[in-house]
């Protein structure tokens, strides 16, 4: 064991003859190899028989160091396993497995193996004997060979290897599981490699200059770091793209990464930018976004402060709105914007109102009526009524007041009891004044008036004494029926006072 920290240490085998089948590290329990040089200098010449190292049963790691051989490099078989992490190998046939009574031997290259497997016939070899076919999985690592796989003893190669990942001069497509990419890089300096396996393409196409190619050959790949001036191709029928814009089957892009200018509106509700690198052409269209329209501006994009869209509706509101009085017409109101004041629709003028007298006056404005004549209460019967002493009958009075609005009656000025001097009913409204009543009145001229809430109606009535029937008296000038009747009376010798009563009753008629 090599525990230098160089690890420079190393073994040679060499031997005269050319028949001899020997490995100059022959493992069969746990090996861990982290450098060093192993050198199989002669020996059979046919793989299988010599090799750098051999795990027959058993693990071998190796994680680096430099190992030659006229035959294999590395060596698997009857049940051992080898992972390779690393180291340069160099030899006819790099890596090979074959199978033993224990069953097959096992070659294993990690994803992120630093490998370098040069070999002058064959990348790895499968050999199939009695107990079968070895077995190889690649994940990484550069294998530099005219030709990736070979076969001894008609083995099914592409059962027994898969590789998913790792670059080679050699189309590996074969052993390549469906579904993963593969591609074929040319770039200046360093002869095109297939690259399988997306983490390969992309950890290849970083390291890629102006000029280099990468044409991808199946698969989908996603690349973001790529150089400027590298032409990426999609000759597959995958979804290939960079940084996000995607390479359409049988079509390339040589990459810019562009840097862009400023956002210009395009005053057409986009903006776009073009990259400012010398001869790229690219540019980009957004729809304008941000921003808040409103009925009088549109909105301004917060990206290129272009305005874009369309206004807003205006706010209806109504206003000035009137209602119609007896006196002014009304007015409906003007819609306008409650925002920005426009006068969105005139309003309409609204017809006056009719005015509703009562009693003269509106009820809706408190105008006068100009045709309104007012009730005045008045003596409609028995106005300038006579009433001779002595007369058991009253002496009647109409007021064409409404009974309901009754207050009192007065004679002279003085209040008539009702119910005792005077009797008051409807019709409108009629007073009687009793007998008993007037008997106290003095002869001659008196004034009545009936109060009511509506006014007061008034009139005069005389009260007469009774006349005088002295017989001594000659009797009165002139030829009225009175005196004739007076005549008549005396002739036939009747009372005095029955006579009276006589005339008196038509008078009243
Ligand atoms: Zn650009
Ligand atoms: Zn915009
Ligand atoms: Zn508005
Ligand atoms: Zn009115």
């Amino acid at each position: 064991m090599d525990s230098s920290e160089e690890q420079t240490g190393g073994i040679t085998y060499s031997t005269d003859s050319d028949k001899s089948s020997l490995v100059v590290i022959s493992n069969g329990g746990e090996l861990i190899i982290n450098g060093g040089t192993f050198r199989c200098e002669s020996g059979y010449a046919f793989t299988g028989y010599v090799a750098a190292v051999s795990t027959q049963g058993g693990t071998a790691q190796i994680n680096g160091g430099t190992f030659y051989s006229n035959s294999s490099a590395v060596l698997s078989s009857d049940g051992g396993v080898t992972t390779v992490n690393g180291g340069n190998f160099y030899a006819p046939y790099g890596l090979y497995a074959k199978a033993g009574s224990n069953g097959a031997g096992e070659i294993i290259v990690s994803e992120n193996s630093t490998a370098v497997v040069d070999a002058e016939s064959f990348a790895m070899v499968i050999q199939r004997n009695d107990s079968g076919d070895g077995k190889i999985t690649v994940k990484g690592g550069t294998f530099h060979a005219p030709k990736t796989v070979g076969g001894v003893g008609g083995p099914d190669t592409q059962a027994a290897i898969s590789i998913d990942g790792g670059s080679y001069d050699s189309d590996p497509r074969s052993w390549v599981p469906d579904g993963t990419p593969v591609a074929q890089s040319a770039q200046s300096g360093t002869a095109g490699q297939y690259l399988v396996g997306e983490n390969t393409v992309e950890e290849t196409a970083a390291d890629m200059a102006e000029g280099d190619i990468l044409n991808v050959l199946c698969g989908d790949v996603k690349l973001t770091d790529v150089p400027d001036g590298v032409v990426i191709q999609n000759s597959g029928d995958g979804t290939v793209s960079f940084k996000g814009t995607e390479i359409p089957k049988d079509d390339s892009i040589t990459v810019c990464n562009h840097v862009w200018g400023e956002w210009q509106s395009g005053n057409d509700g986009t903006h776009s930018r073009t990259c400012q690198k010398p001869g790229c052409t690219a540019s980009e269209t957004q729809q304008c976004s941000g921003g808040k329209a409103t009925c009088t501006e549109r909105a301004v994009c917060s990206v290129c402060n272009g305005q874009y869209g369309n206004l807003t509706a205006h706010t209806p509101t109504v206003i000035g709105a009137k209602d119609p009085t007896c006196a002014e017409e009304g007015y409906t109101g003007n819609t306008v914007c409650a925002f920005c004041g426009e006068i969105l629709e005139e309003g309409k003028p609204v017809q006056k109102l009719t005015h509703n007298y009562k009693d003269g006056v509106c009820t809706v404005c408190g105008a006068t009526d100009p045709d309104y004549v007012p009730f005045v209460p008045e003596i409609i019967q028995g106005a300038d009524g006579t009433w001779q002493k002595g007369d058991s009958d009253g002496l009647s009075f109409t007021s064409n007041a409404a009974f309901e609005d009754f207050q009192k009656v007065l004679v002279d000025g003085k209040d008539v009891v009702v119910g005792s001097e005077c009797d008051v009913t409807e019709g409108s409204t009629i007073v009687v004044l009793r007998a008993g009543y007037l008997e106290t009145l003095s002869a001659g001229k008196h004034t009545l008036s009936v109060v009511s809430d509506t006014g007061t109606a008034t009139t005069e009535f005389t009260v007469e004494e009774l006349p005088i029937t002295d017989d001594s008296q000659p009797p009165q000038t002139g030829y009225d029926s009175g005196l004739v009747l007076w005549a008549v009376v005396l002739f036939v010798s009747g009372g005095v006072f029955s006579a009276v009563t006589y005339m008196k009753k038509k008078q009243a008629d």
